[in-house]
């Protein structure tokens, strides 16, 4: 007989999403008139075309896989050395981060890496995890049988929950007992925080005296405006002892269906075998990835490679404008008509606090019925959600300035 991972069904049901579309859809057929007017604004997908750089590096590296002499197989399944070199050069060592180029991995995306590098964690770990938060997170780590059931407000038993809230500033603070693994997204989605330098040295503190495991989504580092925030968990002091960083190519070049991204293992990175012995987690990634996958299609490297050419940089940072200015006229306009508005400013998410006694999903259905905008219910992402709306600056400027007209005649 065939069992089944029966971590799998103590899943909740992927809720929030198609309750959004079921919504959507029911106001919709209740009001024709108005369903072409529907503006959404609740999407974490970009919306502008690949930079002409990577288009040209897509066409040429076509071209060579056509002919015998210049076509290429199976490449290396940690990433081709062009690439790696590249990101290990341009993201930390111009900015003075050591990172070498064979402690970079290049993926198919960050949501993967996320999932995956819990195949060469133990078991036995207890995992942190921010809320609210992105659920992929708390997902795999059901998955993986990390957790016990859900209750009844959708929080696993065994997970530590981290609160973020207004007074933090919606960093999670370290918690006062130990956990052996932590999960920081910086900037977050959803909220729209950034963690300064401080708030960074209080968790890798925490982790070097607790030998703890900081795992350091940093998808949205290119949205990051204020010089004094960091863009790595590297550039904070004894890092490389205790994190491993993802990053993703989908919300800075815009890959979110080309599909590439890394995650850094630094080699110094140390964790406990089941003989109290300290070894590193490098070999295992390598491993991992050597058995596991076989490594992103060589003309998606090429088009990576070319995020960073002066050209490429260019247009990200086109790209990179074009969204924070979507996220300035939301923001505006939302603070206008009286709204407090979170994040935005070195991150593409806004998070709105609903009007007093609002509840999520009552600010969701108001805000559609009367100006017909697709906003996310704040409560889908986690407990500490419920009272916040997600705006995402992920749009056409034409629809963000037509959302922004909208949300200043919106009586609550
Ligand atoms: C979009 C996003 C990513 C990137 O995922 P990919 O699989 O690389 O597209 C990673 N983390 C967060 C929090 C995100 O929102």
């Amino acid at each position: 007989m065939a069992y089944l991972n029966a971590h799998y069904l103590k899943l909740k049901a992927g809720y929030l999403f198609p309750e959004i579309a079921r919504r959507v859809k029911a106001f919709a057929e209740a009001h024709p008139e108005a369903a072409s007017r529907i503006i959404r604004c609740g999407i974490g997908d970009v919306t502008e075309p690949l930079p002409p750089a990577c288009i040209e590096a897509l066409h040429r590296a076509v071209d060579e896989m056509a002919r015998r002499e210049t076509f290429r197989g199976y490449g290396p399944e940690q990433g081709y050395e062009f690439l790696r070199s590249a990101i290990a050069q341009h993201d930390f060592r111009n900015r003075g981060l050591e990172v070498a180029d064979d402690e970079v991995f290049v993926s198919d995306g960050s949501k993967c890496d996320c999932g995956n590098i819990l195949d060469i964690l133990g078991h036995q770990n207890t995992i942190a995890i921010p809320d609210p938060v992105y659920p992929v997170y708390v997902d795999t780590n059901v998955m993986a049988g990390h957790t016990g059931p859900a209750d009844d407000s959708g929080a696993y038993a065994g997970l530590r929950y981290l609160p973020c809230t207004p007074d933090n500033y919606f960093v999670p603070e370290p918690p006062r007992e130990p956990v052996d693994v932590v999960y920081l997204c910086s900037p977050n989605n959803p909220t729209g925080a950034v963690a300064t330098r401080a708030q960074l040295q209080a968790w890798v503190d925490y982790a070097l005296r607790h030998q703890s495991l900081i795992l350091f989504d940093a998808a949205y580092e290119a949205y990051i405006a204020d010089p004094a925030l960091p863009h790595s968990i590297y550039e904070i002091p004894g890092a490389r002892e205790c994190a491993i960083e993802f990053r993703s190519f989908s919300k800075n070049g815009g890959f979110t269906g080309v599909r590439c991204a890394y995650t850094v293992v630094p080699k110094t990175l140390l964790a406990m075998d089941d003989h109290g012995q300290r070894r590193p987690l490098h070999p295992l990634w390598n491993r991992r990835m050597a058995t596991k996958f076989n490594g992103v299609s060589y003309i998606v490297q090429r088009a990576a490679e070319a995020l960073y050419t002066p050209e490429g940089q260019a247009q990200v940072r086109q790209l990179i404008d074009h969204y924070m200015g979507n996220a300035r006229i939301l923001r505006e306009a939302l603070q206008a008509c009286g709204l407090t508005v979170y994040g935005g400013q070195n991150a593409p998410y806004l998070w709105v606090k609903t009007p007093p006694g609002w509840s999520s999903w009552q600010a969701f259905d108001a805000i559609l019925e009367k100006i017909n905008v697709v906003v996310t219910p704040g409560s889908g992402f986690g407990a500490q959600g419920e009272g916040y709306f997600r705006l995402s600056s992920f749009n056409s400027r034409a629809n963000a300035e037509e959302a922004a007209r909208r949300f200043a005649t919106m009586k609550w």
